[in-house]
């Protein structure tokens, strides 16, 4: 039997005002508070999560940047005379990006979207490794290097806890998938929760034979809003005459648009264009400042035109068709904040936007590496609390 566990549990898009309704993990997990998200997508959350930073410092923002130069897809060039019929199927293309990312050895998540393909060797992908191992970030650390570094042994994504580890990661992505389909009030996100609950009882369960403390962590990444509202903004783009690959780049996230100009005409002419959309807004450098994600080379952009909570950008490169429900919006916005849930009545105050978790997992991890191997902890100001027989 080994003092302590830190079980992390990341569970995407549980978000704060999902849980407002719900009791989820109340028993075993008591305290909760929200935590304010990163602006941008699970390619931005994700890796702010694993390194303590924020995109302007550790660079994984949005997937799809303007570089032809670096461009790893001019090949698939030739796909655009392939009738659009079948390469816009959502399975077509889940096949393609499949053999795409196994020919250009992409270590991290890769779909293609739908990204047309005559337009394609325009970007880059910007998440090539995976910010789930140790290296995997554009730049600096992340929790995975400082284990390694640090010899601290542990366990990411599925759960069997054993009795050699001193650090475990769990990441369950389908409550994510779930709401983007069904919305955040179908009846099928708490049963999704209830089932959650079981799963984690029964690790707890397992936990508990083999060490004398799990400190419980159930925390997500962002929310998610129900969408009502469609801009279809490729067409207002399109109908000012400019040419995309020579006037200017842009990509069509879902809540947002990302543009790169190659003349003053261009710039002016959508700048005032996308001043005219009600549904959006042109975030200006201090708001991106802000949000720690401004990039000084302009790298994701040099214009980011964001849409307020519940509307999305149909069509889109990341889809065709409308989903349900998407993240990705301002985090101030009512549906964007994540949350954590734990066993822990003394998480510090200042643990409160989901960088922060980063100093949650290296405190634990260097304190149940310390207390396990018999030693005193090192770093930690607080003495392992021992969890009281129920709660
Ligand atoms: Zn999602």
């Amino acid at each position: 039997m080994k003092p302590i566990l830190p079980l992390f549990v990341f569970i995407d898009a549980c978000g704060w005002e999902i849980i407002q309704q719900d009791p989820f993990v109340r028993d075993v997990a008591p305290h909760r508070r929200p935590l304010t998200s990163v602006f941008g997508y699970s390619s931005a959350c994700i890796p702010s999560i694993l390194s303590g930073r924020y995109p302007g410092e550790h660079r994984n923002w949005s997937y799809f940047v303007y570089d032809p130069k670096r461009s790893p897809f001019r090949k698939l060039r030739a796909l655009q005379w392939i009738p659009a019929a079948l390469t816009g199927r959502r399975r077509v293309r889940r096949w393609l990006s499949k053999y795409v990312k196994m020919r250009l050895k992409f270590k991290g998540y890769f779909d293609l979207y739908n990204i047309p393909f005559r337009y394609i060797s325009l970007f880059d992908f910007t998440e090539k490794k995976s910010p789930l191992q140790p290296g995997g970030m554009n730049e600096g650390p992340n929790i995975f290097d400082f284990l390694q570094e640090r010899a601290i042994p542990y366990h990411v994504s599925q759960p069997t806890a054993g009795e050699e580890i001193d650090f475990a990661f769990l990441y369950w992505p389908e409550l994510d998938g779930l709401m983007h389909r069904v919305g955040n009030n179908s009846k099928e996100v708490p049963a999704k929760l209830r089932s959650y609950e079981e799963k984690i009882a029964r690790l707890m369960a397992v936990a508990r034979e083999h060490y004398e403390e799990v400190r419980l962590y159930v925390f997500s990444d962002h929310g998610m809003a129900n969408c009502d509202q469609h801009l279809d903004l490729r067409s207002r783009i399109d109908a000012l005459g400019f040419k995309m690959g020579e006037d200017y780049a842009v990509v069509y996230d879902s809540t947002m648009a990302r543009f790169w100009f190659f003349n003053d005409q261009a710039e002016r002419a959508i700048t005032e264009c996308l001043e005219e959309v009600p549904e959006g807004e042109i975030l200006s450098d201090a708001e991106l400042k802000q949000l720690g994600t401004f990039f000084p080379d302009r790298y994701f952009g040099e214009l980011i035109f964001l849409l307020q909570e519940g509307t999305l950008i149909v069509p889109s490169h990341m889809g065709e068709r409308p989903i349900r429900a998407m993240h990705g919006f301002h985090p101030d916005a009512p549906h964007s904040y994540a949350a954590l849930m734990t066993n822990q009545p003394d998480v510090p105050a200042e643990i409160s936007a989901i960088p922060d978790m980063f100093k949650l997992m290296i405190r634990d991890a260097t304190l149940a590496h310390a207390v396990n191997r018999g030693s005193k902890p090192a770093v930690t100001a607080t003495s392992p609390q021992r969890e009281p027989a129920n709660y």
